[in-house]
């Protein structure tokens, strides 16, 4: 018998699964929203699922795996998530939720890092890769001779949270000026409301008068440029991975943005001379990568 995998992204809006074969064939997909609170983003990922099966024919009998990139503090073990606050869920046993329903326990991983694995089955191991993301927070997935940098207490990579700022915006990690405050929607949201500017989403800042957004724009390449520079000198790897919703909104008033970070005074010249540039990718098709990054992780090989 036949035998698949699921690999499904949750991002802060949407959720999507990916059905392969044992050859890790795409075979269907299923694109939704995510809904907010753990109720909604259960039955939204429980919706997809079965979508993705019945568009292929394939029964729930003959899956092998289902692995889950979603935001948040994610326990491997126990398949929980807890303080995934874009998603609006405190704590949600996912793992629980999809076993009653798939009769299947899922593998649970960080979306960032399930980002960064997807992202390394293009490369050799040897390779070091980090994947910056900047969606609603700001984080980083590390690999380091093929392996996930996961740190004692799963923190390794949350540069986000890095205080480049003492007289900074305070940042929901109840510290000042960290680097999410500055590159990531829910800093640029808290700035705009800081200068006036009521958004319920971060979205709405395309529609802001052009000085407004130039400084929202400013600001977030200076805190990218300051995360590249931690990334350089913490981790200096072989390719770093810039992507994320936040940072898709950056780059279409700034195409040329490899340029204008290299030009940026803000960037220190010895990052430029490093060659970091050079070694920087933009990620297209985050979800799709995600995707398959989640049934890398999977201990089941089909
Ligand atoms: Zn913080």
């Amino acid at each position: 018998m036949s035998s698949y995998l699921i690999g499904i992204d949750v991002g802060g809006t949407k959720v999507f699964s990916e059905l392969f074969d044992s050859s890790l064939k795409s075979v269907a997909t299923d694109h939704r929203s995510s809904g907010f609170g753990s109720n909604q983003v259960s039955e939204s990922i429980i919706a997809s699922i079965s979508t993705v099966l019945a568009k292929s024919g394939v029964e729930s009998t003959s899956i092998d795996g289902i692995g889950i990139g979603i935001p948040g503090q994610v326990d491997s073990e126990t398949g929980t998530v807890i303080n995934a606050a874009n998603l609006g869920i405190d704590s949600l046993d996912l793992g629980e939720v999809i076993s009653h329903n798939f009769g299947l326990m899922p593998r649970l991983m960080n979306d960032v890092n399930a980002t960064a694995v997807g992202l390394a089955k293009s490369h050799q191991p040897s390779e070091s890769l980090v994947y910056l993301n900047f969606g609603t927070g700001l984080a980083a997935g590390i690999l380091i001779d093929g392996q996930l940098l996961s740190g004692a207490s799963s923190l390794a990579g949350e540069i986000g949270h890095i205080s480049v700022d003492p007289n900074g915006a305070v940042c929901t990690c109840s510290q000042r000026g960290c680097l999410e405050t500055m590159s990531s929607a829910a800093g640029i949201r808290e700035f705009l409301a800081s200068q006036g500017h009521r958004s319920e989403s971060w979205r709405d800042f395309e529609s802001l008068p052009n000085p407004v957004r130039s400084s929202v724009g400013g600001r977030f390449i200076e805190g990218m440029l300051k995360a590249i520079n931690v990334i350089a000198l913490s981790v200096d790897p072989d390719y770093l991975y810039l992507g994320g919703g936040t940072l898709d909104l950056i780059r279409k008033d700034n195409p040329d943005l490899i340029r204008i970070m290299m030009e940026s005074k803000f960037g220190p010249s010895f990052l430029a001379s490093s060659g970091v540039f050079d070694r920087v990718r933009f990620v297209e098709n985050h979800s799709n990568i995600a995707a398959m990054g989640s049934v890398l992780s999977l201990d089941t090989k089909a």
